[in-house]
């Protein structure tokens, strides 16, 4: 049996080569994507555009998944701005929203007055995005996501993602947050992986309970 160090030794070892590869498959990613687009152009091949559209459109789909990974495995430090919680998730409500409605299901905020936070605004948002994009994605019809903020006992503000899905498949509660980990049949299994280095970069701390009735996450902020 392997000891820790040596474990976590050998993680970052294939993180980096991960990484390294991760970055070589782009270029022929790209040239691959430019010639389709060219042959996409050509008269005589019309009747197949379809085919070529999504031929680009997963190509673009491969590439998202490289950025995510390569973003997790940088693990670069943040750039903190003094900005509250309670702005970045209203500029993403209509996204959200948007979003929610297409597949009948509700965002129901509820935002109390928090005080201001040093955190990176663009990461918190993508926290944000992963988490709802899970709670859509684990109800049926007529669901609902709640979204809250509030400042807890100890003056940490809080953010809490609450859904009514059917909740985390208890297989993998343990390893939530280990890269590409997923029970979808296209999912990725990075979301929550970037959750939680997102929350570490931001000195937060992510807990979740969950159910048969749903799933609730709390992300709490230090404020000082
Ligand atoms: P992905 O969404 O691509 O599968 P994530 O890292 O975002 O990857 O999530 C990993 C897994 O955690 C999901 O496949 C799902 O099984 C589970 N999960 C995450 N959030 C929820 C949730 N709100 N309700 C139920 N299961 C969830
Ligand atoms: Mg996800």
């Amino acid at each position: 049996v392997e000891n820790e160090t040596a474990y976590i030794e050998r993680l970052k070892t294939i993180g980096e080569m991960a990484a390294g590869v991760a970055h070589e498959i782009r270029n022929p990613m790209t040239t691959v994507k430019g010639f389709l687009q060219l042959l996409a152009q050509d008269k005589n091949e019309q009747k197949n555009h379809h085919i070529f559209k999504l031929m680009v459109e997963e190509l673009d789909r491969a590439n998202e998944i490289i950025t995510e990974f390569l973003d997790l495995s940088k693990n670069k430090p943040s750039i903190a701005q003094v900005t509250n919680i309670n702005s970045i998730i209203k500029s993403l409500l209509p996204l959200l929203e948007t979003r929610a409605l297409k597949e009948n299901k509700l965002i129901l905020p509820n935002l109390s007055d928090t005080v201001d936070l040093s955190i990176n605004r663009n990461e918190v948002r993508q926290l944000l995005l992963n988490m709802v994009n899970n709670a859509l994605e684990a109800m049926t019809d007529n669901g609902v996501c709640y979204i809250e903020t509030f400042t807890d006992k100890y003056e940490n503000v809080c953010l809490v993602i609450k859904d009514e899905g059917n909740g985390i498949c208890p297989s993998i509660t343990k390893k939530l947050g280990t890269p590409f980990v997923s029970t979808k049949e296209s999912g990725t299994g990075l979301g929550m992986s970037i959750c939680y280095s997102i929350a570490e970069r931001n000195n937060a701390t992510i807990d979740f309970t969950t159910g048969s009735k749903g799933t609730t996450f709390t992300i709490c902020f230090k404020s000082k």
